[in-house]
């Protein structure tokens, strides 16, 4: 990959890459169309990452399809599909470590501990190993969006970090490779994460600007069913993702529930 990444770049080409875990949906290949219409050489990375994954969490059972997904790849015109394995990504010895101080300390940080240093990591590699221009990242996961922003800068990576909006079901539920594991029974009801996430504008549009109140008025659209775990519902400052109090500028608003096993992530902006 670094060798035809090197050959590309000799020849003038510009790189963009569209890191993915695979199993395709309609995000996914929204961020291609728009990596494909940025660059010259489109590579579509697929990589289950395990250092991403918490102990407990769905690493083994994380749904897979690749020759799906490589003819799905195919179809948006994509270069390359980048498929390390896990001996080439994490050979024995790998010891290196990227942590953030501050941005992972909120939403999804405190549940999933670990989680966004084996993001940065990984992104880190993939930057190295691929050499893009331009990184396409989806606007579903905005914390780990802005991790990616921050580590780039940080770490002088010379990529410029494109977040695409979020893409969704016909009934506005965040498309997710995980949404697959709900019973239909399941599938009916998150809708809700959305429809919880939007009463928030609704009540600003009414003039309730107290952050709290907006949750919690949410958490009941939410909560209350003995299968629902809300992990949380925040609403905070888009860039450092702490909390607000008071909604007087633009703020981001944004959850995570478990719905039986499936944990699922949303979030939108607020505008007063
Ligand atoms: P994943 O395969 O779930 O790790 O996602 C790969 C990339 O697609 C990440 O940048 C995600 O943020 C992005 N993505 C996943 N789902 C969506 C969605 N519904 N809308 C927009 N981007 C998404």
């Amino acid at each position: 990959m670094q060798a035809h990444a090197n050959l590309c770049r000799k020849n003038g080409k510009t790189i963009v890459l569209v890191p993915t875990m695979g199993y395709f949906h309609a995000g996914h290949l929204a961020l291609m169309r728009e990596g494909r219409k940025r660059g010259d050489e489109l590579v579509v990375s697929i990589y289950v990452n395990p250092m991403q994954f918490c102990a407990g969490e769905d690493f083994e059972t994380y749904p897979r399809d690749l020759e799906r997904d490589l003819e799905l790849a195919r179809q948006e015109d994509a270069d390359t599909v980048f498929m390390p394995d896990n001996r080439e990504m994490y050979p024995e010895g790998f010891e290196t470590r990227i942590d953030l101080e501050k941005l992972p300390n909120h939403l999804c940080g405190p549940c999933r501990p670990g989680h966004f240093r084996g993001v940065a990591v990984i992104v880190a590699k993939l930057f190295n190993i691929v050499k893009p221009h331009t990184a396409v990242f989806g606007a579903k996961d905005f914390q780990q969006l802005q991790i990616i922003r921050r580590m780039a800068l940080d770490l002088n990576f010379d990529v410029d970090i494109i977040g695409h909006p979020v893409v969704r079901e016909a009934d506005e539920l965040a498309m997710s490779s995980r949404n697959s594991y709900m019973t239909p029974e399941q599938r009916a009801f998150a809708p809700a994460l959305h429809q919880a996430l939007k009463k928030g504008q609704v009540l600003l549009d009414m003039g309730v600007i107290d952050a709290d109140k907006i949750i919690r008025a949410a958490s009941e659209i939410i909560g209350g069913r003995p299968d629902v775990c809300i992990d949380y519902v925040a609403i905070c400052d888009p860039d450092t993702l702490e909390d607000m109090k008071l909604i007087d500028r633009p703020a981001l608003m944004a959850a995570a529930v478990k719905i039986g096993d499936t944990r699922l992530i949303d979030n939108i902006m607020l505008n007063p």
